[in-house]
């Protein structure tokens, strides 16, 4: 009896289990018909569908809570209904409401934007995971870090078999894609609320975690210009020219510079929460494109275990849609998956698993008719279910796609959970195994660096994204790769460099290699290592090292940046060494935050600091704004070091008030008794404009923020005001024209005045936007005032800054005799790094730079310099000889009289140079240029064999030598011109000073130049 009852309760166990595995696998979607459901909702859910295949079971009702609010509690109508887009706050509300009403919803700060508002993290799933949270978290933070369990699989599995996965989900980052935040509103309520098998089998094995709103700012000035269209239902509506505070679109490309708050709050909850996936919501491509499986080529630092992951994940989602008859439901697509800037890379590259969605949406909450193009409604091998070419298309669709998706793929991970849990420990173990893999081994960015501001920003660039960092207690010895071409002492500024070239003695070959011979090197103590047997090494690796994009890859639509190696883009040393010998080396790992350097060596009364491009120098002139400080402009020596040209001399400062900003920014000053007896001119705080058009605010946004990061004040003017303002130079010094990307047409046209005024302010109506900057009128631009008053501008004696398109508006209107513009045919620099040489080391807005720089590039245009208004430039070329008597070295002899002499041919002029001008055109000298307002060529492109840097290159001989920084004297002033963008992406921290020296030496920008005799 005692025995057969054992049996049969065994028996009834195995049977339970087997069902519940059965069960998990073969759930049916849709509800469960005991439990009622919300009628009313339901039927506006059906009327708002404008199809019945445009639903699912799965969203086609909602079920009935008698004491969990749904949606409309703070929207009136249903998630996804016409006109009705909430704010930030709203969905915040409900997301609270939910918490207060189910003990399956829990709701998390996780930060504020720029602008102050509130960004959230709201966990959901049943009330035995969520009070199990802690417990579970730390589990996976084991998982995470299989040094912790000492790598031991048999404990893994453990883990695992205790363990349930989260998966985290971000709506709404690109605040023209309306639709995630009601969507996952209605989402957290149906994971909390629905009794279906379907739904309860995700909330049992699942923690979904949402974040509903990733832009908030952008967010609420959307939600305002929908509202001002709503209520001016016949007139044309603003674009959103604002999204965030700083940036648009690109808020989605700052998982490598990590610049934006949103990233970082979004990061800093994926490394505390360690959840298995990072799902990201977008909506540009109907109806539904799972994009993360893409196409190729794939970042090249993930492992191989993610991408295949992508796959697994990506098709179970159109498969399973496919089977409701959804139609447009399809992965691969032309995404290529190289840049690792995204936001959902941040689980890619600290193994988990990077998800996205682009859904379908109509820019707020109209319903529309859409007609799409060929492209998007055709049947392709891998969209065999396509798009409709024309359908009425509603908030309420995307909704139902996104929400049905998401189901689907929480089901996914539910029902594999120990699978990807497994996994997650995989790749954190085949992370901390690297060294003795594929390698590298580590990274070490030197000791004797010359820009140990610099380095150390990278660095905290690199702990913020998790990456330990250890330094060298004594020094060490690694064999190293030869450069080939590019010795590291290159990068320095002429009269000093570190040890670091020096210590390089080659070493036999093991086995003869044409390319690089290695090399032993010394690295000294205080030297940074980032090694690669840590869990986060391939974010380390990924960002450390070069990229190349091959010219002839397949992948010919290139999504984005082909390259973005952090070392050369900051301008400080990082060397990868695949030499196991480095990890043995002596060191301690970093606790807090790499600071640099900084102190007073003595008492003064003269200090010294030396200008070695780090941009923390440009925040220490602008901190002691009532300080004098005056540029040497020659190096010379003091107190046993070496200054570069532009280094900082103070006769007269607070020696407190130097230490405490010098130690705040990790400045090293030196006192001496007397100053120097060099050349030196003032370095005034200049008075900053930074003029926006109405247009596009993005690309210049990345400078307002490098601005902001650095401290340097600057007005911020549109292009409306300097059409109106006469006056520019009474109020300004330098007046910055970031990169638009419409044309100078555009910049000077605006938009069309066809129509309505198009305000951009704050009312009542829209109380988020005119903060930043605002008009009564978007439409106007610079017009032909705006150009008259910014020449005059600079006549009387202020810097006009143009970089990459805007150079087209100082080239072609008048602004650079001398300079001209070669249209590209062959160029293809798709955001790469470039090679850039120093030509005129004596000028200020080279101050503190070596003679070589890598610079971002993304087919910048190809100057050509000429000391004749209107001449051409380009390659001067002597011309070859002519048909005639002789061999090719010969002259010809015209007969029957005496040989004729030749003059001497014109000396040969480099391709970034003027060619002389020949005799013949001085004769009149109209139009010949004068030497003190010739173009001075700063920087120019490497040679072509020295170009590339990291990603591709391809035709690189049509800008290669060409001028690539240019200051152009003009009245009183100067036009300075960058064919490369020195303020990218919060990437390009090496190239900043550049600017800033053109600000610091606005006055004195001539210094160390030399005239042309004529
Ligand atoms: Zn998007």
């Amino acid at each position: 009896m005692i025995l057969s009852l054992r049996f049969r309760s065994l028996s009834l166990i195995l049977l339970v289990i087997t069902t519940c595995a059965i069960s998990n696998a073969q759930v049916k979607p849709g509800r469960d018909p005991n439990q009622p459901i919300d009628e009313e909702y339901t039927r506006k859910i059906r009327e708002y569908t404008t199809a019945p295949y445009f639903n699912s079971p799965l969203t086609d009702y909602l079920p009935a809570s008698p004491n969990v609010p749904t949606p409309k509690a703070v929207l009136g109508d249903v998630s996804g209904a016409p006109g009705k887009l909430p704010y930030a706050e709203e969905v915040y509300r409900y997301m609270r409401m939910l918490e207060r009403a189910t003990p399956r919803v829990k709701v998390y700060s996780i930060g504020t934007t720029e602008e102050g508002r509130e960004m959230i993290a709201v966990a959901v799933a049943s009330e035995k995971l969520l009070a199990k949270l802690d417990e579970n978290r730390a589990r996976l933070t084991k998982l995470a870090d299989p040094r912790t369990i000492n790598m031991d699989d048999a404990e893994a599995d453990k883990l695992v078999a205790a363990s349930f996965p989260i998966y985290y989900i971000t709506g709404t980052i690109h605040s023209v894609e309306t639709g995630a935040p009601t969507a996952l509103m209605e989402l957290a309520y149906r994971l909390a609320v629905d009794d279906s098998a379907y739904i309860k089998n995700i909330r049992d094995n699942v923690v979904t975690l949402i974040t509903p709103v990733v832009e908030v700012d952008g967010r609420n000035r959307m939600v305002d210009i929908y509202n001002w269209h709503l209520a001016h239902p016949n007139e044309n509506w603003p674009s959103l020219v604002y999204w965030g505070h700083y940036v648009a679109h690109d808020n989605n490309r700052d998982a490598i510079g990590l610049s934006l708050k949103l990233t970082r709050n979004v990061l800093n909850t994926y490394l505390t929460w360690k959840p298995q996936v990072l799902h990201d919501l977008h909506e540009s491509v109907p109806y539904l494109y799972d994009n993360t499986i893409g196409d190729g080529p794939y970042n090249a630092w993930v492992d191989p275990i993610l991408t295949d992951e992508w796959q697994m994940i990506g098709w179970n989602n159109v498969s399973e849609m496919t089977k409701f008859g959804m139609p447009g439901v399809f992965a691969h697509g032309n995404f290529d998956t190289w840049s690792p800037g995204y936001l959902m890379f941040i689980a890619a590259t600290h193994n988990g698993i990077s998800r996205l969605y682009e859904t379908f949406g109509n820019g707020g909450a109209d319903t529309l008719e859409r007609t799409l193009a060929p492209s998007e409604y055709q049947r392709t091998w891998y969209r065999q279910n396509p798009p409709l070419p024309k359908a009425k298309w509603s908030q309420r669709n995307n909704n139902n796609y996104e929400e049905t998706a998401l189901l689907i793929s929480l089901t996914y991970l539910g029902n594999n959970s120990k699978l990807f849990l497994k996994n997650f420990y995989l790749k954190g173990k085949r992370s901390i195994e690297k060294p003795k893999n594929e390698g590298p081994a580590a990274y070490v960015l030197p000791g004797d660096e010359l820009r140990a501001g610099n380095q150390a920003e990278l660095l905290r660039t690199l702990q913020a994204q998790g990456v330990e960092i250890n330094r060298a207690t004594a020094p060490f010895t690694v064999v190293v790769k030869a450069k080939k071409s590019e010795p590291a002492a290159d990068r320095s500024p002429s009269p000093t460099r570190g040890s670091a070239a020096a210590t390089a003695s080659p070493t036999p070959s093991p086995s003869p290699s044409p390319s690089a011979t290695p090399a032993t090197r010394q690295f000294p103590a205080g030297s940074y290592i980032v090694r690669m047997d840590q869990p986060y090494s391939r974010i380390a690796d990924a960002l450390l090292d070069y990229q190349y994009w091959a010219p002839n890859d397949p992948q010919q639509a290139i999504y984005d940046d082909t390259a973005w190696t952090m070392g050369e883009l900051a301008n400080v040393e990082v060397v990868r060494i695949t030499d196991p010998k480095v990890l043995g080396a002596a060191m301690e790992r970093v606790s807090s935050e790499v600071r640099s350097p900084s102190g007073i060596n003595s008492s003064g009364p003269v200090y010294l600091v030396n200008h070695n491009a780090d941009n923390s120098l440009v925040t220490l002139r602008y901190r002691l704004k009532n300080v004098e400080m005056e540029a040497a402009e020659e190096p010379f020596e003091a107190a046993g070091h070496k200054f570069n040209r532009g280094s900082f001399i103070i006769r007269k400062a607070s020696e407190g008030d130097l230490k405490s900003v010098s130690d705040e920014l990790g400045i090293k000053v030196y006192g001496v008794a007397d100053a120097p007896s060099v050349k030196t001119h003032p370095v005034r705080v200049a008075r900053v404009a930074l003029m926006h058009t109405w247009l596009s605010t993005q690309d210049e946004g990345w400078y307002r923020l490098g601005l902001d990061q650095l401290q340097v004040p600057f007005a911020y003017i549109n292009t409306q005001d300097a059409a109106k303002d006469a006056n520019l130079r009474s109020k300004y010094d330098v007046i910055l024209l970031a990169p638009v990307g419409r044309g100078s047409a555009a910049i000077i046209n605006g938009q069309p005045m066809y129509g309505n005024p198009i305000p951009w302010k704050t009312t009542s109506l829209t109380p988020n936007i005119g903060k930043i900057d605002a008009t009564d009128d978007m439409r106007p631009g610079l017009g032909w005032s705006g150009l008259e008053n910014l020449q005059k501008f600079v006549r009387e004696g202020g810097v006009f800054i143009t970089v990459d398109d805007t150079t087209d508006l100082a080239v072609n209107y008048g602004f650079t005799p001398g300079v001209s513009v070669t249209p590209s045919t062959r160029l293809r620099a798709v955001g790469d790094i470039l090679r850039m040489r120093t030509v005129d080391s004596t000028s200020p807005i080279a101050y503190g730079y070596g003679d070589s720089l890598a610079m971002y590039c993304s087919n910048g245009p190809i100057f050509n310099i000429s000391n004749i208004v209107g001449g051409r430039g380009g390659r001067g070329q002597r011309d070859g000889r002519g048909t005639g008597r002789g061999t090719p070295d010969d002259p010809d002899v015209p007969q029957g009289r005496p040989p004729a002499e030749i003059p001497e041919p014109p000396p040969k002029t480099e391709v970034w140079e003027a060619a002389p001008i020949p005799e013949e055109q001085r004769r009149n000298a109209v139009g010949i240029i004068p030497p003190a307002q010739r173009p001075r060529v700063i920087v120019r492109y490497a040679d072509n064999r020295d170009l590339f840097v990291s990603g591709l290159l391809d035709g690189g001989d049509e800008i290669a030598q060409h001028a690539a920084v240019i200051d152009v004297p003009s009245g009183n002033g100067h036009v300075i011109l960058f064919s490369t963008n020195p303020f990218w992406r919060g990437q390009t921290k090496g190239s900043y000073f550049l600017l800033f020296n053109a600000i610091l030496n606005f006055d004195n920008l001539n210094a160390g130049r030399k005239l042309d005799v004529k």
